[in-house]
């Protein structure tokens, strides 16, 4: 848990999210600002700043995150999608908590 992080808050409850989906380790909501018709976030519980900051004890995290996106995708509905992860100020990543963004469901943009 990090004190200013916007998604941290969202897994303790503390900010309210439509979720879509929670295990131990792991929720999905969906965006606040979506870029496509279906735009959800799968979310670690733990606090990792961003895929730049993972290491090798991270590599079930990540896999359950990357398996997760498909399973969520049906389950909204979509035929197909696109998966997202910006990495890093240069990377157009703005919230520093790492999240895959799942898009899909027609005007999915290139880029978020
Ligand atoms: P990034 O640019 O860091 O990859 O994407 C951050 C995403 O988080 C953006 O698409 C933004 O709309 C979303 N977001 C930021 N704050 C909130 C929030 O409070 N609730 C939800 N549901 N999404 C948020
Ligand atoms: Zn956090």
């Amino acid at each position: 848990m990090s004190a200013d992080c916007i998604f941290c808050k969202i897994v303790d409850g503390s900010i309210p999210a439509k979720r879509i989906y929670e295990d131990d380790d792991v929720i999905a909501f969906h965006d606040i600002n979506p870029s496509a018709r279906v735009h959800f976030l799968i979310v670690p519980k733990l606090h990792i700043e961003s895929l730049a900051s993972c290491e090798a004890h991270d590599q079930a995290l990540l896999g359950k995150m990357l398996l997760l996106a498909p399973k969520l995708a049906k389950e909204q509905g979509l035929a197909g999608f696109k998966t997202l992860i910006n990495t890093g100020k240069d990377g157009g990543q703005l919230v520093f908590h790492i999240h895959v963004h799942v898009l899909g469901g027609g005007n999915v943009p290139l880029t978020v």
